[in-house]
């Protein structure tokens, strides 16, 4: 660790919270390209954590965020916000007409969308919402209960009650945990911090006719698939069922806080005045900025491009499989990519970053990648070099 390094690392363990332990300190970034404290560059393929689905310091965004910081940095939703409005706009376009509640983070739009479905439950005493194992859908306590992972939950008893778990990809599971207080089942399309493990069309499929069958609704949570990453808009159109909310999180903000509730009109309409709240949901700059990503991704083309690139992705590190047998299998859709392999992927995810690619795990075994959406064919070919250098260094020398 170099000593500007050093530096940081010594006042975080003084003055943070040690949930995190970061081993380098980004200063800037352009494109799918970040500098460090040290000045040394390495290809960001987390994009933030599938933040920024056009990259860090896209033109277009950062003028977006720019022109609104200056104007009206917060508005409060005691008032009309133009851009608030204008973003819900466009989310209905893309959602066939679904209505947007806005919040600060992916959790608070998850736990949003289980009050409106309790709220829609009320009038038959349902409120229970399943959930599949390994999910994952945030850490605020009652996501916490959501998220049917040991070292998520360890250490909070009691957990908020109202949700069941099954297995997934197992639709009997999801049949012998429907009971009479059932009132939905909440689903990753691709489970992304479980492994990248996407869910079959014939459990979607099976879920939505359950759904049906049962009288529940479908809750779908696109925090880390939607806004273009597998290569549509959302996850779900390249599937045969549409649910009946979502949320979105993550790149919705381009890089800024900024999460949403999308529902069925008639779902959205059993909420009056009060019911929800949020001091800084839908904030100005943030939907400026989710403006302006949604423009991005049409304008340039990014989920043909996101298809495309992560073709030579999947098929860039399958042809390291040749080499290194440590890899097992690579999975995933459009740019939410995961290598799974034998030993630990944090191993490797320290190696690309002492060989200049920033990568990041899921789980144990799985290396997971979520390079922006317009990461050119060059770029991204130069990152996959650098991966297979990496992984040389560790396993051959
Ligand atoms: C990241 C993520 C969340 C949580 O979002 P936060 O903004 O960290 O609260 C929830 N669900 C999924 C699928 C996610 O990837």
């Amino acid at each position: 660790m170099s000593k500007k390094t050093e530096d940081i690392a010594s006042l975080y363990d003084q003055y943070v919270m040690p949930t995190y332990a970061p081993a380098i300190a980004l200063v800037h970034g352009t494109g799918s390209k970040v500098v460090d404290i040290d000045n040394i560059q390495y290809y960001d393929l987390t994009s933030g954590i599938a933040t920024l689905a056009c990259g860090h310091c896209h033109p277009e965004v950062t003028a977006a965020i720019e022109a609104q910081v200056k104007t009206l940095p917060h508005a409060s939703n005691l008032y009309y916000n133009t851009n608030m409005v204008i973003l819900a706009q466009s989310l209905a376009r893309l959602s066939g007409g679904y209505k947007s509640f806005f919040t600060n983070s992916g959790a608070e739009a998850n736990e949003n969308m289980v009050k409106i479905a309790r709220l829609w439950g009320r009038a038959t005493g349902r409120y229970e919402v399943i959930t599949f194992n390994k999910g994952f859908h945030g850490r605020t306590l009652a996501m916490c209960a959501a998220t049917a992972q040991e070292k998520i939950q360890a250490g909070f008893d009691p957990l908020p009650t109202g949700f069941a778990y099954a297995d997934f990809n197992d639709l009997e599971s999801v049949k012998a945990a429907i009971s009479e207080k059932t009132v939905a089942i909440m689903v990753e399309p691709i489970q992304g911090e479980g492994g990248v493990i996407e869910a079959t069309n014939e459990f979607l499929q099976g879920l939505a006719d359950l759904c049906k069958e049962k009288n529940l609704l479908l809750l779908m949570d696109e925090i880390q698939t939607g806004m273009g990453r597998t290569g549509t808009m959302f996850a779900w159109e390249q599937t045969p069922v549409k649910p009946d909310m979502f949320t979105l999180a993550k790149a919705l903000g381009g890089g800024l806080p900024l999460g949403a509730v999308l529902a069925r009109p008639d779902l959205a309409d059993l909420l009056k005045p009060g019911m929800l709240g949020t001091t800084f949901g839908g904030n100005p700059c943030a939907c400026a900025a989710g403006q302006a990503v949604i423009n991005v991704i049409e304008k340039e083309g990014l989920l043909a491009h996101a298809k495309k690139i992560g073709d030579q992705l999947r098929e860039g590190l399958e042809a390291l499989m040749d080499t290194y047998p440590q890899i097992l299998e690579v999975r995933g859709r459009g740019l939410l990519v995961g290598m799974v392999v034998e030993g630990s992927a944090k191993e490797i995810v320290d190696e690309c970053r002492l060989g200049g690619v920033l990568c990041c795990t899921a789980g144990e075994h799985v290396v997971r990648f979520l390079p922006p959406l317009n990461i050119s064919e060059k770029n991204l070919g130069e990152a996959l070099e650098m991966i297979g250098e990496s992984l040389d260094t560790l396993f051959n020398d």
